[in-house]
């Protein structure tokens, strides 16, 4: 994580620990140190060891990402906006082993291009928050609050549907 903030810092990018978080505008009082911490919540109750929960924990890490994506590099959006199209659009079944794949297919696309996929502004990348995972108190309502959650993060990107289903395509087609 504190590679996530030095990122940040590096961006001139400000990370302000009182109030509501700067990037999904969630109603919290220490900001995205805050939201990073509302994360633990799923730990607590899910065991992400467990391949049940796999699916549980990628959404969980691609909404959080995109939700407050001025925390990672640049390409960072295009491989998890990839991934829930895969898992959500196509039915995909992730595991561990197909990410590096994705990152195969992002990296050759990126080459020679300096594309910036650009977010929906703050506090307009999806309602629900990570102050949201907080109500969940059984495996079967985190399931279900991370898939909405991240299911709301995915269509608040949509502008970019066309580019992210044709890089879905590669990887389909390369690995399917
Ligand atoms: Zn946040």
């Amino acid at each position: 994580m504190q590679d996530l903030f030095d990122y940040a810092q590096k961006s001139g990018i400000e990370l302000k620990n009182v109030g509501r978080c700067q990037f999904c505008h969630s109603n919290v009082s220490k900001g995205v140190f805050e939201c990073e911490g509302n994360l633990n919540h799923l730990t607590q109750i899910l065991d992400f060891n467990n391949p049940i929960y796999y699916e549980t924990r990628f959404l969980s890490v691609d909404a959080m990402a995109l939700q407050h994506c001025e925390l990672h590099g640049p390409w960072n959006n295009h491989i998890h906006l990839t991934r829930l199209y895969l898992i959500f659009e196509k039915n995909i079944k992730w595991d561990y082993a197909k990410t590096p794949l994705l990152s195969n297919i992002i990296n050759a696309y990126k080459k020679d291009k300096t594309e910036f996929l650009t977010p929906p502004r703050f506090g307009e990348r999806g309602q629900l928050t990570t102050l949201d995972l907080l109500n969940a108190s059984t495996p079967e309502e985190c399931i279900n609050i991370v898939k909405s959650w991240a299911t709301e993060v995915y269509h608040s990107f949509s502008e970019h549907q066309t580019l992210i289903s044709s890089l879905a395509n590669s990887f389909l087609n390369r690995y399917g």
